[in-house]
């Protein structure tokens, strides 16, 4: 079988590339292997334009968060489903230094942070002593939805293969790639965690980071915000369910949930929540972050059939879409990646062929 691109990981990355790849009318077949627990699947799906104790703007904020939010709204009529929900975000201020920094923000003319004039809208269902803010402009992807049912067209479509993918079987030629009687113009990695063990790629600054999750029931509680004091609790599509976390460890011995994370979780929503919660589930997996918090984007520079889709941080439901076209675009049209995103940059610990 011939075709343009083979695409390895259906992640987000993976998902928004064979997308804006099928818009390009180019051809390509998806190889992921279906595992239950990856990033993409532990993800809250938000999108919010703050980051960080200091609530800092995202990088690229403006651009990236619209073009998100167009492309969640096209994949979704492309499949007939919801992706997308706008959901302020409402910041229960964790501590006297973090009210203090919100004000601040709001007086130096921050475009997304907000006062909230209600502030005892929520007595019912938290305790909050130190007042709240509004973080507006956030939004929560259904990622439960848009992965199974991207999957499930490329499944229709006969473009996915759902098995893992082993380098042993790919063959590298001068002007295309073959992988057990596939040929293709180049192959693009969005393969997430295993890029850090990809031999064209593990040489990239990688810097893993762990988070864990709980999915809660919370019967009565509104789902029109995220919620967040120190943890976030984010509404999922199914009612009365709510993603809570997370937390960001940069040493760990290994990636699954641990009892400490429980422990803390339920020491912490019961001292935040006034009414019944219930833990359905406990995850963990590693963020595909970067040490210089930048993603990675582009062909290898010195392999021109091999090209990457990866480094997506803490913020892969924002940029993913944005630099699976930045991607699609140079490889289609020839245009250039953002040189802050773009591979090359790393032309020499990537080494000659
Ligand atoms: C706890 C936690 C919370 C998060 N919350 C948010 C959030 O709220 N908002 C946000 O924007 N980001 C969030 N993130 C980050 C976000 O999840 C990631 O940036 C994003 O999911 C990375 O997507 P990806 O497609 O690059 O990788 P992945 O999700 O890892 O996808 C890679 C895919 O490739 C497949 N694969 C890998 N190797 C092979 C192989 N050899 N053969 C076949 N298939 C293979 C995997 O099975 C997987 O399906 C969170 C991450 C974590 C861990």
């Amino acid at each position: 079988m011939q075709v343009d691109y083979l695409i390895v990981g259906q992640g987000i990355c993976g998902t928004f590339l064979s997308y804006f790849l099928l818009q390009g009318n180019k051809s390509f077949i998806v190889i992921d292997k279906n595992e239950a627990i990856t990033p993409s699947k532990v993800s809250a799906g938000i999108i919010n334009p703050v980051t960080g104790r200091r609530m800092v703007k995202v990088w690229m904020v403006e651009e990236v968060i619209a073009f998100a939010k167009e492309a969640y709204g096209d994949i979704g009529n492309f499949l007939d489903i919801d992706t997308i929900s706008q959901k302020n975000l409402i910041d229960f201020f964790p501590n006297p230094r973090q009210r203090e920094v919100f004000l601040q923000r709001i007086e130096e003319g921050d475009p997304y942070l907000h006062s909230f004039p209600k502030q005892n809208q929520f007595n019912q269902f938290f305790n909050y002593h130190l007042g709240c803010g509004e973080i507006r402009h956030c939004y929560t992807v259904h990622l439960e939805s848009l992965l199974p049912a991207w999957r499930q067209e490329l499944k229709d479509q006969k473009q996915l293969l759902e098995e893992n993918f082993e380098l042993k079987n790919l063959e590298i030629n001068s002007d295309d790639i073959a992988y057990k009687g596939i040929v293709a113009e180049k192959i693009i990695f969005c393969d997430g965690l295993s890029s850090f063990e990809n031999p064209f790629f593990k040489q990239l600054p990688f810097a893993p980071n762990k988070g864990e999750i709980m999915i809660l029931e919370i019967p009565g509680l509104p789902d029109q915000h995220i919620y967040k004091k120190g943890f976030v609790l984010a509404p999922l599509a199914s009612r009365g369910h709510f993603w809570f976390g997370s937390n960001y460890h940069w040493n760990f011995e290994h990636a699954e949930p641990t009892k400490e994370f429980y422990q803390q979780a339920e020491v912490h929503l019961k001292a935040w929540l006034k009414i019944p919660f219930k833990i359905l589930e406990h995850k963990a997996s590693l963020r595909p972050a970067t040490i210089e918090r930048r993603p990675f984007v582009g062909l290898h520079p010195h392999q021109k059939n091999i090209g990457i889709l990866n480094g997506m941080g803490t913020k892969g439901c924002s940029l993913a879409p944005f630099f699976a076209k930045q991607l699609t675009d140079h490889l289609i049209h020839k245009k250039e990646i953002i040189p802050g995103a773009d591979v090359k940059r790393f032309s020499r610990i990537l080494g000659k062929p």
